[in-house]
């Protein structure tokens, strides 16, 4: 039945791939189960493609087994030949899109569920399997509503512009100048597999039931105004900016990791009020290795006490080489106490809200922002790829950090030097405008959760 137990409406939920994909929906799907008294049946493909997946999943489980597990069983694709050397989460989206058409609608039929919500990444899949079975669709857009707004348009813009022609400046109407240099990497390549699925996502927006965004209006007023008024592009449906989305706090208790993440637990524990810098890249990229020594250095010259999430590989199952290999011994032993160095999960919501956290070094992740934002904890901004340029100027423009603009990203030669790291990190540490101002972001983010918000 459409209806379950407790007489409330049974959503399905279907994230695609990555943590920064299913920490929102994990979060959407407790606020709607927990805080709305929603019956909850969440599609997951399996095996996750990294192991964070696979402990948030059974540690969201565990918390609430009431929430419908159901997998999908994705029929084979192998990428390696249409796609060779392609992002591993990527290609998850196109196994993805693939399987959907055959396999999501007996999913989507055998629960009863009275309303699907679907990952921006296979919302052109989603939504016709979904109209057949006359079951209303919201796509689910997990980054900023900026953009959401760029993505909305961007096919518009490819057809004014014309095929063979690269992409230049995109102006979103309603919106601002997005410059070319901010447009995610992949994009300018039409035939990579990423602007496929984005073109073609982009375009089903408009037969969706309602959109959903991980935003508020404050912090990005222009795109949630333009994106709600019909300025981007017309015969939208409904756009309810649901953010930020809130932690869910009981989560981290049941991980299995729990113990090892004690160690940074208690060094934090241990730090001055404001004291520390946060840096991290987040769950699914790695810097250059000239890159990682560059910011090593960097950290150690800015005299600060820092936590440093370092990644080697992009998909954590990969990344099996010790700290000392990454990094140096030497580096190790001159910072200890001062800096804790990590390649383990930290649950980050929690470092960021700790009294000792005073600024993140962030690549400006659409979670990592709002997470950020919540906490009032002042970014520094550094964006290495795809939407986070995009994330760094609503940072900058929200008054929520600073964005060090010419610092180069992924694609780009340039490595950026340990002393302009450290004079940035210095700067920021020493910015109490800027620290009131993310306080004020912060307050504004607590509105917008708030009853009537
Ligand atoms: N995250 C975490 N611990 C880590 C790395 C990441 O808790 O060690 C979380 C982070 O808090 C965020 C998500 O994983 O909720 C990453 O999403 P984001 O959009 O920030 O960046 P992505 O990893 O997708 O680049």
């Amino acid at each position: 039945s459409s209806h379950g137990s407790r007489g409330a409406p049974h959503i399905m939920l279907l994230p695609s791939a990555g943590m920064g994909h299913l920490v929102p929906f994990t979060r959407l799907a407790v606020a709607l189960f927990a805080g709305h008294g929603c019956d909850i049946s969440l599609v997951t493909a399996l095996p996750t493609v990294s192991s964070a997946e696979s402990s948030h999943i059974a540690a969201l489980y565990a918390a609430f087994p009431a929430i419908r597990q159901l997998d999908l069983r994705l029929v084979p694709f192998d990428a390696s030949s249409e796609f060779p050397g392609a992002d591993p989460f990527y290609v998850r989206y196109e196994a993805l899109r693939r399987s959907a058409p055959l396999l999501l609608g007996p999913l989507l039929a055998g629960t009863g569920a009275s309303a699907l919500v679907a990952d921006i990444a296979v919302a052109s899949v989603a939504i016709p399997v979904a109209r057949e079975l006359h079951v209303p669709c919201f796509v689910f857009f997990t980054a900023s509503a900026t953009m959401f707004s760029f993505k909305a348009y961007f096919p518009t813009y490819l057809d004014a512009v014309g095929a063979g022609h690269g992409v230049g400046d995109v102006d979103v109407p309603g919106v601002y100048r997005i410059p070319s240099s901010s447009v995610p990497q992949a994009l300018h390549d039409p035939d990579n597999i990423f602007t496929r699925q984005f073109v073609a996502n982009g375009r089903a927006l408009v037969t969706a039931d309602g959109l959903l965004v991980n935003a508020f209006h404050a912090m990005e007023p222009e795109a949630v105004e333009a994106l709600q008024g019909g300025s981007v592009v017309s015969g939208l449906p409904p756009v309810f900016a649901v953010g930020p989305l809130m932690p869910v706090n009981d989560l981290r208790e049941t991980r299995e990791a729990a113990q090892e993440q004690g160690h940074y637990r208690a060094w934090l524990d241990e730090q001055p009020p404001r004291s520390v810098v946060y840096v991290s890249f987040g769950s699914r990229k790695a810097l250059p290795k000239d890159q990682i020594n560059e910011l090593a250095a960097g950290l150690e010259a800015c005299g600060h006490r820092f936590l440093w999430v370092v990644k080697g590989a992009v998909v954590d199952r990969d990344d099996a080489g010790e700290l000392s290999e990454l990094l140096g011994e030497g580096f190790l032993r001159r910072v200890q106490g001062r800096g804790l160095v990590t390649k383990s999960w930290v649950e980050q919501e929690e470092v960021l809200r700790h009294p000792a956290v005073a600024l993140f070094v962030s690549h400006c992740g659409w979670n990592s922002v709002t997470e950020s934002a919540s906490n009032g904890v002042p970014v520094l901004a550094w964006p290495r790829f795809a939407d986070q340029r995009v994330n760094a100027r609503v940072v900058a423009r929200a008054g929520l950090g600073v964005w060090a603009e010419q610092w180069s990203w992924e694609g780009e030669e340039a490595v950026v030097r340990a002393e302009e790291i450290a004079e940035l990190v210095m700067e920021a540490m020493g910015d109490d405008a800027m620290a009131e101002k993310a306080a004020n972001v912060r307050e504004a983010a607590s509105r917008a959760v708030a009853d009537g918000g």
